[in-house]
């Protein structure tokens, strides 16, 4: 479903933060990433949909194909429909409630009806067990319920692929569990997502896949029994035993 060819990246004046990655990724897989910070798993993350432009490299989603020396702006376009993001900071609309900030992707961007759209957002934050607090502000909701309200405004447009960018690590520590139950459950469904992660028991029980990044590299892909019993990476060894 998804190739990464030669993926590099640079920032203006600053070092490679990719460096030349190349990886596929099948339809239902669900990979979770780690590694250290700083290390490019945002830039990753970010490059699969050009919020980031890379410097280097293809990147295809189903049949889309985008040429980081070479490309329209409807090429762009069509590959940003394929995914959608889950954020650190939730980023919802402060003066929109819960539904309206589901909605809004329908609306605006896939120019749905009203109606039409507020119907699947509402099934959709039943889905995500926020069905009581649809007319809610996000500053009335805690924060592992503004985050389950991204995860149902991620899913409302019904992309191929969901990117999760640590989902959790901005969340209390008592809200962290619920959201990934919701992860879990949108997991269920065969969706394919890659999480960027620092909750490696999460990361071994919903993954299929677990890649550890360092230094703008994947260094181990690897399942998560094979992922976890591999003693001779040693910088993954090191990085396990400091977060654990
Ligand atoms: P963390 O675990 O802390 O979120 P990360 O693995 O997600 O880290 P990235 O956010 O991808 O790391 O950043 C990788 C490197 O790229 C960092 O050194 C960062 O300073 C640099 N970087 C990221 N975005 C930009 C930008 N817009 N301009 C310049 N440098 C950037
Ligand atoms: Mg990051």
């Amino acid at each position: 479903l998804i190739e990464i060819e030669h993926l590099s990246k640079s920032f203006p004046g600053g070092t490679e933060v990719l460096k030349d990655i190349s990886l596929e990724i099948h339809k239902g897989d669900i990979v979770a990433i780690i590694g250290p910070s700083g290390t490019g798993k945002s830039t990753l993350l970010r490059c699969l949909n050009y919020l980031t432009v890379p410097s280097e490299g293809k990147i295809r989603i189903g049949e889309c194909t985008v040429d980081a020396k070479s490309h329209t702006k409807e090429e762009v376009y069509a590959l940003r429909r394929k995914s959608s993001m889950v954020f650190q900071q939730f980023n919802l609309f402060k003066n929109k409630t819960a539904l309206e900030n589901v909605m809004e992707a329908l609306t605006k961007v896939q120019k749905m009806p009203k109606a039409e759209a507020e119907e699947i957002s509402k099934h959709l934050l039943e889905q995500v067990g926020m069905g009581d607090r649809m007319d809610f502000y996000p500053s009335k909701l805690s924060g592992g319920q503004q985050q389950r309200v991204g995860i149902a405004r991620a899913l409302a447009v019904n992309p191929e692929v969901i990117l999760f960018d640590e989902p959790t690590s901005a969340l209390d520590p008592e809200w962290v569990k619920e959201v990934l139950a919701t992860i879990q459950e949108v997991a269920k469904e065969g969706r394919t997502m890659l999480i960027v992660t620092h909750e490696i028991s999460f990361a071994r029980q919903v993954a299929n896949r677990i890649l550890f990044m360092e230094e703008g590299k994947i260094q181990v892909d690897a399942p998560p029994e094979e992922f976890f019993s591999d003693t001779k990476q040693e910088r993954l060894q090191q990085f396990l035993s400091f977060v654990r």
